[in-house]
Parts: C-alpha cells; sequence; structure tokens
C-alpha cells in the first residue's frame, strides 16, 4: 500500500435499495475524510456481484465486490488518506487516466467487446445525449443495416426493426414507444442491465423510434421490485425532456414470463384482469396501447438502436452481416454476468475456462440444449441449430452436483405448462401433455414420436412466441439427447444425476 495526494473517485455499483445505504456510508466517509474522495454513484458493470466498490487513483483502479455499509466505510476513509489500494481490495487494474468505461482488466467481464455495454458500472446512468439526426434519416440507417429487434418481450424480436417502424408512422392515431423493461426471463440480465446502468443510452433510442414515427410518448414498463431503475429511469427522462425530447413515463407491471410477451405487456398496462396474448394481425405497431399505434422493444434493442444510428463506423455494424450489431449473453451460475459479443462470435467466448462443458441450456428460460457451443450469437445461427436468441448461456456439468439434460429439459416444460396464459389449445394443452409425457419417461415410458409431434406442433401452431419457444428445450433434448431419453425409460441416468 502506498500514500498519493491525488484525490481519489470511488464509484459505488448497485441496482437494490441495500446498495442505497452502502452509497450512504460511502459519502459520509469522504466527509470525514482528509483528503478528497469523489462518491458517484453507477450501475453494474454487468456483474451480480454488488454493491461493488471502484476506487480509481492515479490511473489505477481497486475493486470490491458485494460489500456492505461497514466495509464501505473503512474502504473509503483509508482513500481519504491517501493511500492506495485500501485494505479489503480484490483485485486491481491498471490503466489509462480518464478511462471512458470500466476497467475490466482480466476477469470474466473481460470477455467479448464493450460497445453497447461502453459506459455500464463507470458513467452517469442517467446521462442523455440523444444523436442529432431526423427520424427519416434513423429509419433510412436502420433500414440499410438491417438491424434486428433483440430478446424475449420485443415485438420485433430477430426481425428488422424498421418494418414495424413504417407500419407505425403510416398509421392512424398518435404513436407511442413502449420500453418493455420488465425482466421477465429469470435467465438473461441484458435489459435490467441495460436500465440500471445506461438508462439515458436506452432513452435515447426510445427517443429516435419515437421521432422516426412521429411519437411524442415514451412509457417504460418496469417490474416493481426496480425502484432503483425506476430512479435512473426518471432522471434521465428528466433530462430527456429537457433536451426537447418525448415525455417519459413508467408503469409498473407485473414481471412474470408470460407478461414480458409483447403483446400481453400492453394487455397488463392498460388494466386487463387476465392478461393474454393478443391475436395478430393487426400487430401492436398499428393497434396496440389503448389502440395506438405503438412500437414495444426491449431496452436491448433500443441501445441497440442508439449506437447504430450514433457510431455507423464501428466495423460491426456492417449491412452485409446476417445480424448487424453484437448481442449481450448472461452466464448463468455462481459468477452470474453479463458480456458482450460480437454477432460472429462464438457461445463459447463467453465462458471462462473452469465453467462446466457437459452441455448446456442456450437462449433463456426456453432455450435450447446442446453440447455444441461453437455456434455464432447472431440470431440466424441460433436459430438455425435450434437454440434459442435470449441472451444467455446455463452450462451444466454432470456427474454429483451437476446436471441431466432430462432433467432440465422437464423442468422448462413444467414452466411453460404453470405460466402460459391458457388463451390458444397447442400451448396450454401440449405443455400439459409434454410434460406429463417427460414424467412418464421416469416410469419407463418412452415416446419419441409423441414428444416429437407434440414439440413440432406447439412450435409450429401456438398463438404467440410464448408456445413457440416452450416447445425449443423439449425439441432440443430429442434432437441431441435422445439415448439419455431412453436410458432413462431403461431406469439408468447416463449423466449420473437422477435417482432411478
Ligand atoms: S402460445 Fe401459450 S402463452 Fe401464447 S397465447 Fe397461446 S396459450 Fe397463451
Amino acid at each position: 500500500m502506498v500514500s498519493s495526494a491525488t484525490p481519489a473517485t470511488v464509484r459505488v455499483a448497485f441496482d437494490s435499495t441495500a446498495g442505497r445505504d452502502v452509497l450512504e456510508a460511502a459519502r459520509r466517509a469522504a466527509a470525514a475524510s482528509d483528503a478528497p474522495v469523489d462518491v458517484r454513484p453507477v450501475g453494474s458493470p454487468g456483474t451480480v456481484h454488488l454493491p461493488l466498490l471502484a476506487a480509481t487513483r492515479d490511473g489505477r483502479t481497486a475493486l470490491r465486490r458485494s460489500v456492505d455499509p461497514n466495509a464501505t466505510a473503512a474502504f473509503v476513509s483509508v482513500l481519504g488518506d491517501g493511500e492506495f489500494p485500501p485494505d479489503g481490495t480484490e483485485t486491481t487494474v491498471e490503466h489509462e487516466d480518464d478511462p471512458a468505461d470500466f476497467p475490466v482488466g482480466t476477469g470474466p467481464l473481460a470477455a467479448g467487446v464493450r460497445r453497447t455495454l461502453r459506459g455500464a458500472g463507470w458513467a452517469d446512468p442517467t446521462a442523455v445525449d440523444v444523436p442529432a439526426v431526423d427520424g427519416d434519416a434513423a429509419l433510412d440507417r436502420l433500414s440499410s443495416l438491417g438491424l434486428r429487434g433483440r430478446g424475449w418481450g420485443d415485438a420485433r424480436r430477430d426481425e428488422p426493426v424498421v418494418e414495424g417502424w413504417r407500419t407505425a408512422r403510416d398509421a392512424d392515431g398518435d404513436a407511442v414507444v413502449v420500453v418493455n423493461a420488465l425482466d421477465a426471463d429469470p435467465k438473461a440480465d441484458g435489459d435490467r442491465l441495460l436500465v440500471g446502468s445506461l438508462a439515458g443510452r436506452v432513452l435515447a433510442g426510445a427517443a429516435l423510434a419515437a421521432r422516426a414515427v412521429g411519437a411524442d410518448a415514451v412509457v417504460v414498463a418496469l417490474p416493481e421490485e426496480a425502484p432503483v431503475s425506476a430512479d435512473r429511469v426518471r432522471g434521465a427522462g428528466d433530462a430527456l425532456a429537457d433536451a426537447g425530447g418525448p415525455t417519459v413515463s413508467i408503469a409498473v407491471a407485473d414481471a412474470t414470463y408470460m407478461t414480458g410477451e409483447p403483446t400481453a405487456l400492453l394487455e397488463s398496462l392498460e388494466g386487463t384482469d387476465r392478461v393474454e396474448a393478443r391475436r395478430r394481425p393487426p400487430g401492436p405497431e398499428a393497434w396496440g396501447l389503448f389502440e395506438r399505434p405503438t412500437l414495444v422493444h426491449t431496452p436491448r434493442t433500443l441501445a441497440a438502436v442508439e449506437r447504430a444510428v450514433r457510431s455507423p463506423e464501428d466495423a460491426d455494424l456492417d449491412a452485409d452481416a446476417a445480424d448487424p450489431g453484437t448481442r449481450l449473453v448472461t452466464v448463468v451460475g455462481p459468477d452470474r454476468r453479463t458480456v458482450e459479443l460480437p454477432t460472429d462470435a462464438s457461445l463459447s467466448r463467453a465462458l471462462s475456462a473452469d465453467e462446466p462443458t457437459a452441455f448446456a441450456c442456450v437462449g433463456g428460460q426456453f432455450g435450447g440444449l446442446t453440447r455444441e457451443l461453437d455456434t455464432p450469437v447472431s440470431s440466424p445461427a441460433l436459430r438455425g441449430s435450434g437454440l434459442g436468441t435470449n441472451g444467455s448461456i446455463e452450462a451444466f456439468d454432470d456427474g454429483p452436483g451437476g446436471s441431466c439434460p432430462v432433467v432440465v429439459a422437464g423442468r422448462r416444460t413444467r414452466v411453460a405448462r404453470a405460466e402460459n396464459c391458457g388463451r390458444c389449445v397447442p400451448c396450454r394443452t401440449g405443455s400439459v401433455r409434454a410434460h406429463e409425457l417427460l414424467r412418464e419417461v421416469y416410469g419407463g415410458s418412452f415416446d419419441a414420436t409423441r414428444l416429437r409431434e407434440l414439440a413440432r406442433t406447439m412450435a409450429n401452431t401456438s398463438l404467440c412466441g410464448f408456445g413457440r419457444d416452450a416447445a425449443r428445450p423439449l425439441a432440443t433434448a430429442l434432437g441431441e439427447f435422445e439415448t439419455d431419453l431412453r436410458a432413462h425409460a431403461d431406469g439408468r441416468c447416463p449423466a449420473g444425476v437422477c435417482d432411478l
């Protein structure tokens, strides 16, 4: 530890109310210190190990994760005494003076790139700077690029966003932009991360969408248990309004997987007692919130929109790419984190060398099961491999303490059975029957033909994306793990996990 008279900056990264106590402890300790310590609240850089302290002085940043107020007060007091790195530092990263982004060093957050995530965990989450282009220019740019929507909950998921924008622009009525920040998939954190860490950038993307369709209102749908994100959206919304942008309001909705479906979200926002997906056509761009033309986009899509308009020179924003830009991928596990990969990078790039490799579920709650992690993270590549596109990898080991693909497929089919809205038969009845047939495998009965037909019917005839996606864990288990299913029916678990 060395002493320095250089002022220090402490960033307190948090996304929950417990983090506010840590921030206050840091501020009190800084106020009581002899040397100046600048305390700044920020969002997460991508990790869930919050609150996180990042103390910066003389081109170095000392990091400490999962702190409480007492540890924070001690950490900041030592800094105030001019010493660096403070006691309790877990990692110290050297970097240029005054970097624009969180110094990820060589840790797990260093996987991939930080373009959409640039500034997460480092910059003021409420700062807003909308690119100075008019709506037609923004629409033309996205049209020539072919930017696709991102994530469960986006009305243009995996499709070019501008098709919906043109429909909304040409439809009768006052258009509105809905930001679907419900965080509805428990396996993917990309939207929560962007709203909590870069709310201003998400709203800048929403403002560009509003310009393109002539909307003067943006509604941000948030779960009730996200008060810190709500504060940051409010702060960014006020800054946007001061700059002449659209009015931003927050609407609290139930954050279930079902209400994440774009039209079910609109039903929820309208106060409907029984939330169901709507029949289409017309889609929400023509007939949306209270019958208004409505764009429904996730924070992931809107942040990608903002970057595509602001930085057209970025190499990954290539109109010839099948899926221009980058994708956020949450690695689900003990060191849960969200990283950003170019769309031509393989899934395996998100993982550390010490993570499980037996098999993985890729693409969220209703992702696909696979042993193959060389697939690129672009939407066409993932879909072509039968995997999901909702930005997550949950990797498993087999053996004691690990998991078994039959168990994973069964659990996710059970979620489909429990949480579907019940509006259409293929999903409502299909998910019940699929779950029952998977349970019967443990009793010695495995009817592969019937299970395949069920998965195919759900995927092809369900009314909304819930049912189409819900078939995926089953379909991919039948595709790549049929021998495991047969072995279970014969009373044997090849992974050594199930008690048969
Ligand atoms: S697919 Fe499932 S969630 Fe969607 S409308 Fe049908 S029953 Fe409801």
